[in-house]
């Protein structure tokens, strides 16, 4: 193994004192011009994947020059300085994090602030690779991880992700679970292609201990298929699932923007991700930073800064706190996506670019 592990633990447990040292110290915390204070970091390591999963990517996906994506030196640089912000929870993901070169050894990397800023190191994975990573993952400390997955037929995800790959994903969260790490399963419900599975879907969550979160399609980059077609409203499934089970509302989050309920016949959790029928940004504690080092403060909105160039050209890490900080303090208030705009991009961003 080319790693060593560091400080790994169990994640939930508060801050530590290291984390508010480092605050105190003066770096100061991240507060953007709303007050809301930016805690979360969801960070892409690769625009590559082996999915095309139809409303994500085309087929014949055109992915970034090596030299325009962060090293790990620069991405373990940028994790730090979010850290000595604040930032107590970091959740890597892609394009598919997995399919990146010596990805345990990236991951090992941003495991050293576990505990020492970083409260919770977590991704989100297609699950494909995740049987051969399973246990290296639980010995470093992560202890939840999101599997995106739409359908539990074979031919269906075949359509939906044009490669026939359902099996290594079903193994991968048998092997997540038998790991001791806590599944959450997210689906993005689509009109007449999986919506009469999402009871199956749910029950298989739930039967092995997992939530389950609902995502609406976004408008994000170029897809090959009709969104406007594909569109359904959560709203619609929400009182569809009603017929069928009883819904008890949680406060429960999890950080992030679901809104929970207790299924009472499954004992399970269903959360719904509704970014164009309900407005989930007046408590935006996140941003983005994709694999080129461009941060976003909001996702449908092209605010942010460039920090791979700073990384690239100041060693002394202050123009990157500094973009950091001016970033943040331009944080828009809110996105624009809406159900009428579906057809055209709100953001020429795929989600695989920007990191979902
Ligand atoms: N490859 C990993 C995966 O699929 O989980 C991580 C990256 S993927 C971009 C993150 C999430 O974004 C996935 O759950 C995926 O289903 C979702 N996603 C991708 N494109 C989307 C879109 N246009 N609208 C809504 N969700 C989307
Ligand atoms: Fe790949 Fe994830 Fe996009 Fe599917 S949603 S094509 S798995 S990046």
């Amino acid at each position: 193994m080319a790693y060593t592990l560091i400080n790994a633990r169990p994640a939930g447990r508060p801050a530590t004192e290291a984390s508010s040292t480092a605050l105190a110290a003066g770096q100061g915390a991240l507060v953007d011009s709303f007050k809301r204070r930016v805690t979360y970091l969801r960070l892409s390591i690769t625009d590559r994947c082996d999915l095309r999963c139809t409303y994500c990517m085309p087929e014949r996906m055109t992915f970034l020059p090596r030299k325009d994506v962060l090293s790990f030196e620069e991405l373990d640089e940028l994790v730090t300085a979010f850290a000595a912000f604040g930032v107590d929870k970091l959740r890597i993901t892609g394009g598919e994090p997995l399919v990146r070169k010596d990805f345990m050894e990236l991951m090992a990397r941003f495991s050293r602030h576990l505990g020492n800023g970083l409260n919770e190191l977590t991704l989100t994975t297609n699950g494909t690779l995740l049987s051969k990573y399973a246990g290296e993952l639980s010995a470093i400390g992560v202890r939840r991880i999101n599997v995106s997955l739409d359908t539990l037929n074979r031919g269906l995800f075949e359509k939906i992700a044009r490669r026939d790959m359902l099996d290594d994903v079903l193994k991968g969260i048998d092997a997540a679970i038998a790991a001791g790490i806590k599944i959450k399963i997210n689906t993005v419900a689509l009109a007449s292609i999986n919506e009469h599975e999402i009871p199956d879907l749910m029950r298989f969550a739930h039967q092995r201990g997992a939530d389950m979160t609902l995502i609406e399609t976004m408008p994000m980059g170029e897809a090959e298929t009709n969104r406007e077609e594909d569109f359904l409203s959560l709203t619609k499934v929400k009182a569809d699932l009603e017929r069928q089970f009883t819904f008890t509302d949680l406060n429960d989050t999890t950080g992030g923007p679901a809104r929970y309920v207790r299924v009472e016949e499954t004992g399970g959790r269903l959360g719904f991700i509704t970014p164009l029928t309900h407005n989930f940004c007046e408590s935006c504690n996140r941003v983005r930073v994709t694999c080129t080092g461009r941060l976003y403060t909001c996702l449908g909105r092209e605010d942010g800064a460039d920090l791979r160039e700073v990384l690239r050209t100041d060693p002394s890490g202050d123009l990157l706190r500094e973009a950091i900080l001016g970033a943040i303090a331009r944080k828009p208030k809110g996105h624009d996506f809406n159900a009428e705009r579906l057809a055209t991009p709100a953001s020429p961003r795929t989600m695989s670019h920007t990191g979902g």
